[in-house]
């Protein structure tokens, strides 16, 4: 097994590395680190959900540039909550070196943003809506990019992004690497990396299941009416439960929240009409187990790396297979092993018939705890 060491890193980085308790570098990791730093190639990565794909790009970045005054690297990312994550995570590994990383999202306040780009960054990191806003107001110039990422490049392209990707890369300067990381690889990404990269690597992690083994996956079948009562057994049956409950609307992440609250559980929640500031409270807070519940939608709980979540409750089950593995891949991260359930309907059963193909797992049935058994 091949560690840190083996590449050819600063000790600053490997300082860095140390500090944060990574020892071995993850499959996609000892993939695309040594190709980069080696070749500077332009590289699409893919691997599942929790692999480590953050410090893939991040770490022969930081190795690679140097403070000039002109922005050397832009990150692009589909949601506020990850733009600040991967903000965070390259902080980390930069640790004393002078480098700064500037997250820019819709929200929040852009004049704070002004003032950090202002006060000059090597680094940016953000969602395409702000990152345009930014480039209309002449406050980012990228025309001396070397690198350019786009994270999470499938969610991205589901979230329509593809335009604002198009028009951002447009306004760059031509010479620039280009490294799109993905959990999969759908044709549409293929088409904008033929457009723009030119020449390209695809390194890629194959799995065999979509979904990760550290993860059980079960299933209740509920009622809907019984889908609240059902969900309150599980929390009270479960020591330290820690964890976030999938639903799929607004108004049933209000109401799930509502109700969980009233009957004294430590909830908080997260969805797209939530204002900035209180979604960014409410994830520290759980990062830092003040709350151990949150409810949310798909867009909010997007790409977030939560550490030793417990379960993953799918209180209403995804559309499609896509969001599954997606919800299910916050749990079961890093060598973690954590729980998924989801609540399916009588109606809704084809709807888990077609994930359990797409996902070739076996989504096992268990029985909701009995109320004796969680009478504490
Ligand atoms: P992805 O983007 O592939 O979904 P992340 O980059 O969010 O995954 O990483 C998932 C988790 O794994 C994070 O908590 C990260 O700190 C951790 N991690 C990443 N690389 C390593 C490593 N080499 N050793 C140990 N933990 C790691
Ligand atoms: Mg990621």
């Amino acid at each position: 097994m091949k560690t840190f060491n083996d590449f050819n890193l600063s000790q600053e980085m490997l300082n860095a590395l140390n500090e944060k308790g990574f020892t071995n570098p993850s499959p996609i990791q000892a993939l695309v680190i040594p190709e980069f730093l080696a070749e500077k190639a332009n590289i699409i990565g893919q691997a599942q959900t929790g692999t480590g794909k953050t410090a893939a790009f991040s770490i022969p970045i930081i190795e690679s540039i140097t403070r000039d005054g002109s922005i050397k690297a832009i990150i692009l990312t589909p949601t506020r909550e990850l733009a600040i994550q991967v903000c965070e995570e390259m902080y980390s590994l930069i640790g004393k070196r002078d480098l700064r990383v500037s997250a820019v999202y819709g929200g929040a306040s852009i004049e704070q943003q002004i003032r950090s780009i202002r006060k000059g960054s090597d680094i940016i990191v953000g969602t395409p809506g702000r990152i345009m806003d930014l480039m209309e107001r002449r406050v980012l110039e990228l025309n001396n990019l070397e690198f350019f990422v786009l994270d999470e490049a499938d969610e991205m392209l589901n979230m329509g992004f593809v335009e604002d990707i198009e028009k951002i890369l447009e306004s760059t300067n031509a010479e620039k690497n280009m490294l799109f990381f993905s959990a999969t690889m759908p044709p549409s990404i293929l088409q904008i990396a033929k457009r723009y990269m030119g020449q390209y690597k695809i390194l890629k992690v194959e799995n065999k299941e979509l979904t990760t083994k550290l993860t059980e996956q079960i299933y209740f079948e509920v009622k809907e009416g019984d889908k609240f009562e059902a969900l309150c057994r599980v929390l009270d049956f479960e020591q330290d439960f820690y964890g976030i409950i999938f639903c799929r609307t607004k108004v049933e992440v209000d109401e799930v929240t509502k109700h969980l609250k009233a009957r004294g559980y430590a909830v908080d929640s997260l969805h797209g009409d939530i204002s900035q500031g209180q979604r960014t409270k409410t994830l520290g807070e759980f990062k830092e187990r003040i709350t151990n519940l949150l409810v949310a939608t798909d867009v909010a709980a997007r790409g977030i790396d939560v550490n030793n979540l417990t379960h993953v409750i799918n209180y209403s089950i995804p559309h499609e297979a896509e969001a599954y593995v997606h919800r299910i891949g916050r749990t079961g991260r890093a060598g973690q092993k954590g729980i998924a359930i989801t609540f399916v309907t009588p109606k809704e059963m084809s709807r888990l018939g077609q994930i359990r193909k797409i996902t070739k797992t076996d989504i096992k049935k268990q029985e909701i705890p009995a109320i004796k058994d969680v009478i504490k």
